[in-house]
């Protein structure tokens, strides 16, 4: 079979967060570096590192089958100086291995992970405003991704199963793997972790959300934070748009700050948060709004730059879910992009911004422990999980699934992957959105 109709088969998506189906990604032409994205510059999420570090084989397999599968030139794995212990595995198995693959290392700086960075650090090539690595012959995947693509390639196996760091304010952080649809809160009671006056993560601190106990881990879940209620890195996700319009009029100072730091304003791009604050606040009907869409809500702007604890990314975010909805999408003339020459010394330190954000505290590393304990009573498997279309159930109510077996499938003709079960046991529930298995295992059944 072709590796893209395996990957789709498979249900390999972008595991890092973006959910974007791998298969799509893939093109055989032009293709100068396949880039593995190891820079995990979320703070107090472990999940790439420990991977790298306990898996090279498979990522490094994964990463050379994408390779050679598209051509590309060179096959770099991008990862901070700093990750002693996964630079150590990589090297390792590169050298018993053979495998023709370039290790980058990054200083510790965020967001290295953004990708238009990681390409920038790597290949020393500026992706276009509103364009994809691949603009510049670059194709990148996440170390988790790689590592399915290794277990689709090479053993056949569906994704099934999700890498998490559970951290923040609890006793132990811990990376494990755990069944996808697996719900949160039986998760972290599992663990032992109290969570009722607490309020959870998904993602990391900068980028991730705040999610309710009774979602379902899934494809892209990037890990579960837990913090109190009262937490700055939490009140920092709760805004209200009418509270900050209204503090983009009256407080924003233009100090540029959030400009002057922003990491795509730095690659050169035309994104000036300061300028969206001051049209947004004053509601100014300008074109220059649009230089919205460029915003990569890495969050930066609110969490470290801003002196007036103002959020020009939740601006920005709200200005391209307007842009989108009206199908306007952003364009430019320019076809040369040059980094700014200050950007080298305003890259900003990941040990300055969790300080910033108040979770030095909870920086304890998350060892990676074999997560095949884990067995949820129950899973909730999402029919949309990646972007593009939803799967359609091929399953019913009240049959018998095996772990791997497929459940829900993408039509031919649209982008997206299809679904898998992550556990024996018989369908409960299914509908448009969801398929509920019930395990064989009904220990839990009272719960
Ligand atoms: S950093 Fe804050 S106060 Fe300064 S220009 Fe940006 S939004 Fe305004
Ligand atoms: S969130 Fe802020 S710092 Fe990050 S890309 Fe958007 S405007 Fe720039």
């Amino acid at each position: 079979m072709d590796i893209r109709e395996l990957l789709r088969d498979k249900g390999i998506v972008g595991a890092g967060g973006g959910g974007f189906p791998t298969y799509a990604k893939l093109q055989q032409q032009g293709i100068d570096y396949y880039i593995a994205n190891g820079a995990e510059c979320e703070p107090l999420l472990d999940v790439s590192k420990e991977i790298m570090a306990r898996f090279p084989d498979k990522v490094l397999k994964g990463l050379n089958h994408l390779k050679e599968y598209t051509g590309a030139k060179k096959a770099v794995v991008a990862l901070k100086r700093k990750y002693k212990n996964a630079i150590k595995s990589l090297k390792e198995y590169r050298e018993s291995s053979k495998l023709d693959v370039e290790l980058f290392e990054m200083e510790d700086f965020f967001p290295a992970g953004d990708e238009h960075v990681t390409v920038y650090e790597v290949t020393g090539r500026v992706v276009p405003e509103g364009g994809i690595p691949l603009a510049v012959g670059a194709i990148v995947n996440n170390i988790e991704t790689l590592y399915n693509v290794c277990l689709a390639i090479e053993e056949g196996l569906p994704v099934t199963d999700k890498f998490i760091t559970v951290g923040g304010d609890v006793p132990n952080p811990i990376t494990l793997r755990v069944p996808v649809g697996t719900q949160i809160g039986w998760l972290l009671s599992f663990l032992g972790i109290d969570y009722k006056d607490k309020v959870i993560i998904d993602g990391g601190p900068m980028m991730g959300n705040i999610v309710s106990p009774d979602s379902p881990i899934t494809k892209v879940t990037g890990g579960l934070l837990v913090f109190p209620k009262n937490h700055h890195a939490v009140r920092q996700k709760e805004y209200d748009l009418d509270y900050i319009l209204k503090m983009a009029s009256i407080a924003c100072i233009q100090c540029l700050y959030c400009t002057l730091q922003c990491p795509r304003y730095l690659l050169g791009h035309d994104l000036q948060p300061n300028k969206t604050m001051q049209i947004a606040g004053f509601r100014l009907s300008t074109g220059h709004i649009k230089q919205a869409f460029l915003c990569c809500e890495c969050g930066l702007c609110e969490a470290y730059s801003c002196p007036q604890q103002l959020s020009p990314r939740y601006v920005n975010s709200i200005i391209k879910k307007e842009m989108a909805k009206a199908g306007l999408r952003y364009s430019t003339e320019r076809t040369e992009f040059l980094p700014r020459e200050a950007r080298d010394w305003r890259k900003v330190p990941t040990g300055r911004l969790k300080a910033r954000l108040k979770i030095t505290e909870y920086d304890k590393h998350g060892f990676l422990v074999d997560g095949s304990f884990v067995e949820p009573p129950e899973v909730t498997i999402r029919t949309k999980q990646h972007a593009g279309a939803p799967a359609v159930p091929i399953v019913a109510e009240g049959e018998k699934v095996r772990k791997g077996q497929l459940i829900g499938r993408v039509p031919e003709d649209k982008l997206g992957c299809h679904v898998h079960a992550s556990i024996d046991g018989t369908v409960v529930k299914c509908d448009n959105d969801k398929i509920v298995i019930r395990g064989v295992d009904d220990r839990w059944k009272e719960q």
